[in-house]
């Protein structure tokens, strides 16, 4: 009896589009500890066996907008080679709500067909939250998370919460980030030229620690812990909600719609909320009228106070909640302690003496914005209290943008 076998199946196999990179999946998504898209990036490198500056080179880098490759010289040519320090320096940009970070998503994934890869930035964001003291230019990570993972052979990566400036803490450790590696004692970049998660990237070392069983929590007390952990809860449900569209504010309306809301079902107005937050009242009034975006950390002192996720804020919208109006009228006093931003006092003749030398040197600042990001202030602080340096940088600054776009 001959046996008999199943026919060929001639009909077409819907194969996947053909990718120039490997399709890597992202660890985390739709956790509190999504990884960011610099780590991804990294991990991407790492895969292909090459550092991030030839896949760089290769891939992203050619089909980038490259305005902002440009480097810091007057003339000087887009730096397409390399990940080039002037970009390096930035780099962690890309994890934020800007330019930078759409132009990174689009272009990896075109790449490597991953779809939506905003969820790994803070890009979702971008219509309600401002890019100022959002992100920390440099690295920081929970050593005790970066052993654990390696003894578990797990992934090694950089999850997004570990870039957002309002969180120093880790939330599985309770021990304070790192910033600098204990070996070089340097700060790292987010994307440098040999970077790879878990390493150093100037000196190669391993960044893991086991420490978190010798001094839990070491330096911090009561109140920031309290403080760090609404912080984290708040910010984890924000980056676990990912590109949910449902839970996203859909517009750069949805924070004067917002607002308005809260006003309405409280029945306080927009001095209350200023006082309450502890900003300046023309301040709120600008993200009542969608003329300015939200520092997260201000969304955070708002959320504090209504006992609510920021999911919740942009939702609320004609929800009279009398428990709204309740926790108005007190500010909790974790808040007065821990939430307020601390204004550090500024150093006027020191910011003179740095500005002077700054106008006298023979290669100008690319913008007045980049060089009161260096002396840790902001730009408006500048043309308060130094009107005349801060326009005659500003003027420099865009004449030697206006040679090297030419
Ligand atoms: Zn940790
Ligand atoms: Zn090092």
């Amino acid at each position: 009896m001959p046996k008999l076998y199943d026919g060929w199946d001639l009909r077409k196999v819907d194969l996947p589009p053909a990718t120039k990179l490997y399709r890597l999946e992202p660890v985390g998504v739709g956790t509190p500890l999504v990884e960011s898209l610099s780590g991804h990036f990294k991990r991407l490198s790492s895969i292909h066996c090459l550092t991030p500056t030839h896949l760089f080179r290769e891939t992203v880098g050619p089909l980038l907008a490259k305005r902002y490759l440009h480097t810091e010289s007057p003339g000087a040519a887009i730096d397409c080679a390399s990940l080039s320090r002037s970009f390096s320096v930035r780099s962690a940009a890309i994890n934020s709500t800007g330019l930078m970070a759409a132009e990174w998503i689009r272009t990896l994934e075109q790449l490597i067909v991953v779809p939506n890869l905003r969820h790994l930035t803070l890009r979702p964001w971008s219509h309600v939250i401002s890019q100022r003291h959002l992100i920390r230019s440099h690295l920081a990570w929970c050593p005790c998370c970066y052993h654990e993972r390696r003894l578990k052979q797990e992934i090694v990566y950089e999850p997004l919460l570990w870039f957002i400036q309002s969180v120093t803490i880790c939330p599985i450790h309770k021990c304070r980030l790192r910033t600098k590696c204990s070996k070089c004692k340097r700060a790292l970049h987010a994307l440098s030229r040999c970077s790879e998660p878990g390493y150093c990237s100037e000196c190669g070392a391993w960044l893991g620690e086991n420490t978190h069983l010798q001094q839990p929590a070491v330096g911090q007390t009561a109140d920031e812990l309290a403080w760090q952990s609404f912080t984290i809860e708040t910010i984890g449900k924000l980056l676990a909600a990912g590109d949910d569209q449902s839970t996203l504010p859909s517009s750069t309306n949805s924070l004067g719609e917002a607002l308005s809301s809260l006003m309405k079902s409280t029945g306080k107005g927009l001095g209350h909320l200023a006082k309450l937050i502890g900003k300046p009242k023309t301040t709120v009034w600008g993200w009542r009228n969608n003329t300015s975006r939200i520092l997260l950390a201000d969304l955070l002192r708002l959320c504090f106070c209504l006992r609510i996720s920021p999911i919740d804020f942009f939702q609320m919208e004609g929800n009279s909640n009398r428990q709204h109006r309740q926790f108005l009228k007190t500010q909790p006093s974790a808040i007065q302690r821990h939430g307020r931003s601390q204004r550090k006092p500024i150093e006027k003749a020191k910011l003179q003496r740095q500005l002077r030398a700054i106008v006298e040197r023979k290669k100008p600042p690319r913008s007045l914005a980049a060089t009161a990001e260096r002396l840790g202030v902001d730009k408006r602080v500048l043309y308060r209290h130094f009107p005349e340096l801060s326009r005659l940088i500003a003027s420099r600054g865009a004449a030697v943008r206006g040679i090297s776009k030419q």
